[in-house]
């Protein structure tokens, strides 16, 4: 009796929902999800698919990756797995590598005794917990449900299938100090709207804009790897409507400051038509580079610089050096940019500066590099936008069009780079091999040597 009453005055907490449980057949398209799961079992050890994978089912969208979560703690997952191994220092967890793919496997973890520092933010979680407990300090209510495939039901404490129907995304707990705990969320949120088409709830978009500052004090690498999430997610566009949100956005990350800027600029833009063919090629399953489509991000960083550099009297490629020696810095240490993809951004900026070289062996020879065809293409996209490179961009284009003799005497001296159809009287031949190159005329990205990398 004084329970009850007790409990008509105390306010409700989240976790006091009664938990529900719904039937469901799913069929998991991953071997190595399935084996982690059968061998935790057999081992004896509660195992669940959780989180976006089990969403992902619901809503008949193929998932991304499947993450999987148990009462095993990481040493005792690696012991089972013979290829596994404990990463992440805050929240350490285990991979656990069968055939190519590799399962995240984490622990039920309690969220009680967490270290915070004075923002509120997460320092040190690894106190393990129940099931419930671990569904309590997830992100959003449509990540936080268990899949049981022995059971075939699906485990659900924070009423998360009804706000999937909804298409809700709804912060579990209060929204404010889960931002403050770990302000990435708000870039989850964001990225799970776009990509998902869920409307995020009120309540949890309203402190949003108070925390966006929160975010400069997050590790550059790890506001990179969730923008990429955000570049690559095949809802690039829809994302950055979200970005809105945010209120200002100055001096956080670079690529995030670009990306909240695309979103005033006109949808022709070289940045947001990039962004629109991204999206496409990803929905088409095709390829994309990140070396490129961040070398067209930042290209202003890099344009500025270089123009800059040119005009105090150097030649147009040892500016370009000039302009990306000045950005080297920021590229490896401030922005978090691995250096796998800042290599090929250089590499096509380089470029930019060699496509004004037309005479003599120069352009034959550029033609052979590697990154002939994804520079060309920057070239390309370039042209469309600006005036500056209109002209060169038609130079290269014409050159990969005409027969190997036309090309010699496009790049002789005396015809000042114009193009001469081929009755022209025959002149010596550059003394290195022929090349051959498919000509391409195109401005459309489809195209794109988007897998150089
Ligand atoms: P995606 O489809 O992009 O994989 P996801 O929701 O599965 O989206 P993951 O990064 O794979 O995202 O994370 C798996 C699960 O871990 C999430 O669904 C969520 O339950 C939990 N999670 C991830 N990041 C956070 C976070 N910052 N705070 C709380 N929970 C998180
Ligand atoms: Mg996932």
């Amino acid at each position: 009796m004084i329970k009850k009453w007790l409990g008509n005055i105390l306010p409700q907490k989240r976790n006091d929902k009664t938990v529900q449980y719904h039937p469901f057949i799913a069929n998991i398209d991953s071997f190595a999800a399935e084996q982690v799961l059968q061998r935790l079992h057999q081992a004896g050890f509660n195992a669940y698919l959780v989180g976006g994978a089990v969403r992902d089912l619901l809503l008949g969208i193929e998932p991304k990756d499947f993450d999987i979560v148990t009462n095993a703690t990481p040493q005792q997952i690696c012991h089972i797995f013979r290829r596994s191994r404990i990463v992440g220092r805050r929240f350490p967890i285990a991979h656990v590598m069968i055939g190519p793919e590799t399962i995240e496997v984490t622990t039920f973890r309690s969220g009680g005794k967490v270290r915070q520092n004075k923002d509120g933010r997460i320092m040190h979680d690894n106190h393990y917990g129940t099931i419930d407990q671990d569904a309590m300090r997830r992100d959003f209510t449509c990540n936080a449900l268990y899949y049981d495939v022995q059971r075939q039901q699906i485990i659900d404490y924070h009423n998360s299938v009804a706000d999937i129907k909804a298409r809700k995304i709804e912060m579990i707990g209060d929204p404010l100090s889960r931002y403050q705990e770990d302000p990435v969320r708000i870039l989850r949120a964001i990225r799970l709207a776009g990509k998902l088409g869920f409307e995020i709830d009120e309540a949890t978009a309203a402190p949003i804009a108070s925390c966006t500052a929160l975010l400069s004090k997050e590790p550059v690498s790890r506001l990179f790897d969730e923008l990429l999430k955000i570049l690559f997610s095949g809802h690039a566009q829809s994302c950055l409507k979200q970005l809105t949100l945010l209120g200002e956005v100055d001096n956080i990350h670079p690529l995030l400051d670009v990306m909240y800027q695309a979103t005033k600029l006109p949808h022709f833009h070289l940045i947001n038509h990039t962004l629109a063919q991204t999206d496409k090629r990803i929905k088409e399953g095709k390829s994309v580079s990140i070396g490129f489509i961040l070398a067209t991000l930042l290209w202003h960083e890099v344009d500025e610089r270089w123009l800059a550099a040119q005009q105090s009297g150097q030649s147009p490629t040892a500016a370009m050096h000039t302009a990306i020696t000045q950005l080297k810095e920021n590229l490896d240490h401030n922005w978090g940019i691995t250096h796998r993809h800042s290599a090929t951004m250089r590499e096509i900026w380089l470029l930019q500066a060699q496509f004004l070289h037309r005479i003599g062996k120069r352009p034959h020879r550029l033609m052979t590099h590697p990154r002939f065809r994804a520079a060309y293409d920057f070239l390309l996209l370039l042209a469309t936008n600006n005036e500056r490179f209109a002209k060169t961009a038609q130079w290269w284009k014409n050159f990969q069009a005409a027969e190997s003799e036309q090309r010699w005497q496009m790049t002789q001296p005396t015809q000042n780079n114009t193009y001469k159809n081929s009755s022209t009287k025959k002149k010596r031949r550059p003394s290195h091999k022929k090349i051959k190159e498919k000509p391409t005329h195109h401005l459309d990205l489809s195209n794109v040597s988007f897998d150089d990398e």
